[in-house]
């Protein structure tokens, strides 16, 4: 693919990229093709993905696209779900106490602490029960001692089976970005069923299954209550700091005030990210992160062989330089400046 092309011949720009911002002395450009450019170069190998998800438009589409993740046919009626082998999964185990649950194109996770376990992020409404649930027994884990189910946002894609999850799993705590607990409750047609009111993951918080956590970094932008979080797991024994982004897409017709919004958000949590230490980058979606295949090489690797998500300090902030040189981009596409 010429866009693969291109992401490889980036490789070599790399090498004098220096892995952030900061080490460059051209200061950020201020063209599209500057930005495109810069965004490309800090892409590198880690994320052509979010690269070509967020510095390349779709073409116009002929029929009227509908919201990002959702699922939903023309006057609700609901469309069958896709046939199973175009999404399932194998679960994996990623690190000590870090578990990949999710599809072959979206990700969720378990976190395991001595007193309890955290999931994150709940799939479509027609992958919960087999990803999740069967997931969790595939990898002998116990779903009744799940406390809290985390949702980075209230998109289908992700939360279509927190109301599964919320039934099936006695005392469990879901917990949704102020804003998106709103959205849940205003909505008259929520995939998988409405979820019910429960706990506001607010900024900061620090949500605890005894020796394990999840920090909560409020991050508005894809959505207006999206969370993002930080957390450390172990692998092979040692802390491995991970930096996970809630949402990631964004329009490419908005107007200045969202891209400035959503560029405050991704510098607060490139910040957040490296004052944590963070040398992983995770997400909800394999494009941007290329979770599923990373999750079953971590799975798989021999012993001693490091863990394919911990990529680097250099890289994680190489990410946010992406995210940020192409939403500059699509603002100055959309509005002129
Ligand atoms: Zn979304």
């Amino acid at each position: 693919m010429k866009s693969r092309a291109r992401t490889i011949g980036a490789a070599a720009a790399l090498l004098l990229f220096a892995g952030t911002r900061g080490a460059l002395a051209q200061p950020v450009p201020t063209t599209v093709d500057g930005l495109i450019g810069a965004a490309k170069n800090a892409a590198g190998l880690e994320w052509p993905g979010t690269f070509l998800r967020l510095c390349i438009p779709p073409p116009a589409a002929p029929a009227p696209a509908t919201t990002t993740g959702a699922r939903g046919g023309a006057r609700g009626t609901p469309p069958a779900p896709p046939a199973r082998e175009t999404w399932y999964g194998e679960p994996a185990k990623v690190a000590d106490n870090l578990y990949f649950l999710g599809t072959k194109i979206h990700n969720a996770w378990a976190i395991v602490g001595n007193g309890g376990i955290i999931i994150l992020e709940a799939l479509f409404d027609y992958a919960a029960q087999d990803e999740i649930f069967g997931g969790m027994r595939k990898l002998n884990l116990d779903s009744r001692k799940v406390k809290y189910v985390i949702l980075s946002h209230a998109h289908a894609d992700h939360d279509g089976g927190a109301r599964l999850l919320q039934d099936e799993i006695p005392g469990v705590h879901l917990v949704y970005g102020a804003a998106d607990w709103d959205a849940v409750d205003k909505s008259t047609n929520h995939a998988g069923g409405k979820p019910k009111r429960d706990m506001v993951g607010t900024d900061g918080m620090k949500i605890s299954v005894g020796d394990a956590s999840v920090q909560i970094v409020t991050m508005p932008g894809h959505t207006p209550g999206t969370l993002s979080f930080l957390f450390e797991v172990r692998d092979n024994g040692k802390p491995l700091r991970i930096a996970y982004v809630g949402g990631t897409a964004i329009p490419f017709n908005a107007d200045a005030a969202y891209y400035d919004g959503y560029i405050a958000s991704s510098k607060k949590m490139a910040k957040a990210a490296a004052d944590f230490g963070a040398t992983a980058l995770m997400s909800n979606h394999t494009e941007f992160d290329n979770g599923f295949f990373k999750a079953h090489t971590a799975a798989n690797r021999k012993p001693g062989e490091a863990n394919p998500f911990d990529a680097g300090a250099a890289a994680v902030a190489r990410y946010f330089a992406v995210v940020q040189d192409c939403t500059t981009a699509a603002r100055i596409r959309a509005t002129g400046k």
